[in-house]
């Protein structure tokens, strides 16, 4: 039995290795995201429109989609699922949600809270299945066609699956898909607001989240500074370990095969050139652990400059110039997140303007709220979560036109 929130940041701790205050924070947010739309669902304003007939009168309702389904990824086991279910349920819809293999037991305890709080049976359901289940078991939910919606947060590869699925029966679909931040210092930030806002969006849940900065860019003038003031801050705050263990700030990577990558981007980037500041390895607490790792002069054509890495490596790209700074930061067929530091208000305008992402952070590292919009563009997604633009994805738009007036 599930008596309070602790009970459920354990959990989480529990099936996904993230740190236990990391762990209470997810569940903060993730209550938030059912409060903030219990909130919405009483806004959802239908519209009266004036059109030239005097004899008709035109409105817009809005109505609940019908059921959604909801596939979910591991790196935030709960917040990922009440991002969506709090909409969906808010707008009218019921929900069947496949968690990720790796943590299924927060999208169950969702179910036993809902049970708690008195949701109908039927309304909240969970279909948990192995990685070996998923194609089929995504393939029969997101193609049948009771269902109205798809919503998808994940690798992008597994988008673009259930996009066709999609296809056949012409679902309406979210997807919050990967991303691969940039992270711009320009020679007028502030290098130590620079490096905490590094840190903070680099390392949290040691590198696993879709909004991580993926690369540094920094420009000539304040390089040497940044770099080993972020090497600093590496080597001295963050503590690799066991999640439950009160000074851990980065617990094990998800599995081995996500360990696996960040070696390989750690490899390949030594193998083209690039400088090992700190880190580089395996920690000696196991197989699922790695060092937090910085590395310097790395290029574009490196895996770590082309690919998410998801797990916690630092590549630092130097430049000149602000335009070679967009100009490498929009080099690529994705968008989600996009950070970077300046004190110069004019070309905070123009930066802010030229990502192509669907959030920015201007001399900060943390975005995400849930009272603003979540989402991305080009290959990171369609649709918004969270805010008030994200119940709008569960809802459909009716125009009645009442004659004879
Ligand atoms: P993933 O492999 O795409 O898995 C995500 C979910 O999809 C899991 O539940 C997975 O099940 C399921 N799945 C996999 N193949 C499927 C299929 N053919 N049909 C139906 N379901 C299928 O993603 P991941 O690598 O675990 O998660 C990390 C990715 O998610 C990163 O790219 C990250 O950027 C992205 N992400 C994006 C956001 C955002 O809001 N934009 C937020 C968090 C993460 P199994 O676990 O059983 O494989």
């Amino acid at each position: 039995m599930i008596q309070n929130k602790d009970d459920l940041a354990r959990i989480i701790t529990a099936e996904s290795g993230k740190p236990l205050k990391e762990a209470q924070g997810e569940i903060l947010y993730s209550a938030n995201f059912l409060e903030w739309f219990s909130e919405e669902a009483r806004r959802i304003y239908g519209d009266i429109i004036s059109t030239p007939a005097k004899e008709k009168r035109a409105l817009v309702l809005k109505q609940p989609l019908g059921v959604a389904v909801v596939i979910t990824p591991w790196n935030f086991p709960s917040a990922m699922i009440t991002r969506k279910v709090g909409a969906a349920l808010a707008a009218g819809c019921t929900v069947v949600v496949k968690p990720a293999e790796d943590t299924p037991f927060s999208a169950l305890a969702l179910a036993e809270l809902a049970n708690q709080a008195g949701i109908p049976p039927g309304v909240y359901n969970v279909v948990p299945c192995s990685r070996e289940k998923a194609k089929d078991v995504g393939k029969a939910l997101c193609t049948d066609p009771l269902v109205s919606k798809i919503s998808f947060t994940g690798s992008t590869a597994t988008g673009k699956v259930l996009l066709r699925h999609a296809a056949d029966s012409v679902k309406r679909v979210s997807m919050e898909l990967g991303g691969l931040a940039p992270f711009i210092v320009f020679d007028s930030a502030n290098v130590d607001q620079a490096v905490a806002g590094a840190m903070a969006s680099k390392f949290r849940n040691s590198g696993q989240t879709c909004v991580c900065s993926n690369r540094f860019l920094v420009q000539r003038g304040i390089h040497d500074s940044f770099v080993k003031k972020f090497a600093e801050a590496i080597k001295t705050s963050l503590h690799v370990g066991n999640g439950f263990e009160e000074q851990t700030t980065q617990g094990p990577l998800i599995n081995e095969k996500a360990v696996e990558k960040v070696e390989k981007h750690v490899s390949d980037a030594l193998s083209k050139g690039a400088t090992l500041v700190t880190g580089g390895k395996r920690h000696p607490l196991g197989n699922n652990f790695f060092e937090p790792t910085l590395l310097s002069n790395v290029t574009r054509d490196m895996l770590c400059s082309r690919e998410e890495t998801f797990g916690p490596l630092a590549p630092v790209i130097k430049f000149d110039t602000e335009e070679e700074a967009v100009a490498i930061a929009n080099a690529t067929d994705v968008g989600l997140a996009g950070y970077f530091y300046s004190q110069d208000l004019a070309q905070i305008w123009r930066v802010a303007e030229q990502l192509e992402v669907g959030m920015v952070g201007v001399n900060e590292g943390l975005l995400s709220s849930v009272e603003c919009p979540f989402g991305g563009v080009k290959q990171s997604g369609l649709g918004r979560e969270g805010s008030k633009y994200g119940i709008d994805e569960y809802l459909e738009v009716k125009y009645v036109c009442i004659g004879g007036l």
